[in-house]
């Protein structure tokens, strides 16, 4: 970790050298530089997100106007990340940057925040997405510590309330396109708003009795406190130890004494824990659903809407068989 830490703080103090050099001293923008020149030649605006649900937001509320580089790529933890050389350059370019919060990227200590001190980022540079939405919490194994639970995206009420910062902070960015990315945020919250009401409906058809969401990791607490769903896990976040025998037995005993008709495992997390839960209780792992990432582009889980849908009707399906 310190080694990677240091190794990241050389690459940046490097570019910040070789801008310097080349500038002659002062900030005024070198045309010799290529990239400076790409920059120049569109006046799209740059930004950098964290991870695949904030890069698909701010392609559909930017449309043409915004070039997006995403960092952390699907199949690697957001709550842990090592900026690669790329990140460093297309973060020090950019225009802005915006992460999850609620701790998704380990909090004011974590990545993120140590990428954009590194690359001088100013505040009013940095936005987070999740301003604004009321945090829950996650108790420690030892039950002193409370903890965030980043996961809200997974909440169709809670991409409302994304769409709506994102759209915003764009327009506090380039005022010149505001009616553009109002327009494109007004398309993108009245599809949300119509998977919001698909929520209620589906979930309204789960027997009362099997409105009971089990998953590997704590993720849908915020979608399951929302729609009135009963939760079951085996780890309460990513970062902390991931299927010890303890965890899974406390899962096997509540999964008999609730009857709970069916288990769902998602796309990111180890598959075996979950394995053994099932056959503990003899109770079936009814389907994958999407947790910390998108799906791979060709997936039904490829953009964010496509996410939440295919999650309710796997949901749906598996709690009403
Ligand atoms: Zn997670």
């Amino acid at each position: 970790m310190l080694r990677n830490w240091l190794k990241v703080s050389l690459l940046a103090m490097v570019a910040v050298f070789a801008l310097a050099a080349c500038s002659g001293g002062d900030d005024k923008k070198d045309t010799s530089n290529n990239d400076s020149v790409k920059k120049d030649d569109d006046d799209k605006i740059h930004v950098i997100a964290t991870f695949s649900i904030i890069n698909d937001i701010l392609l559909e509320v930017g449309g043409d106007r915004v070039d997006v580089h995403s960092m952390v790529p699907i199949g690697q933890d957001p709550h842990e990340y090592d900026p690669l050389p790329e990140d460093i350059k297309k973060a020090t370019d950019a225009d802005a940057m915006f992460y999850n919060g609620l701790n998704l990227e380990g909090g004011e200590s974590g990545w993120f925040f140590k990428l954009a001190k590194n690359v001088n980022k100013k505040d009013e540079q940095i936005f987070e997405v999740m301003k604004g939405v009321e945090p829950m919490f996650l108790s420690s194994d030892d039950g002193k510590d409370e903890e965030m639970n980043p996961h809200a995206f997974l909440s169709p009420v809670v991409g409302i309330q994304m769409v709506e910062n994102v759209r915003d902070a764009l327009v506090e960015i380039d005022p010149d396109h505001k009616d553009e990315y109002e327009k494109n945020a007004d398309t993108f919250l009245t599809e949300l708003k119509e998977i919001d009401t698909l929520y209620e409906e589906k979930i309204a058809e789960i027997d009362e009795k099997d409105r009971i969401l089990v998953t590997s990791e704590r993720a849908f607490q915020y979608m399951n406190d929302h729609y009135g769903l009963d939760e079951g896990y085996i780890w309460a976040i990513d970062t902390e130890e991931n299927g010890t025998p303890e965890q899974i037995k406390s899962l096997v005993e509540f999964v008999k004494e609730k009857k709970v008709k069916a288990l769902f495992v998602e796309s990111n997390v180890d598959k075996r824990p979950m394995e053994t839960v099932s056959k503990e209780t003899g109770v079936e792992i009814a389907d994958e659903i999407y947790s910390d990432e998108l799906g791979k582009a060709g997936t039904d889980g490829e953009t964010y809407t496509k996410f939440l849908r295919s999650n309710i009707e796997k949901i749906h399906a598996g709690l009403t068989k």
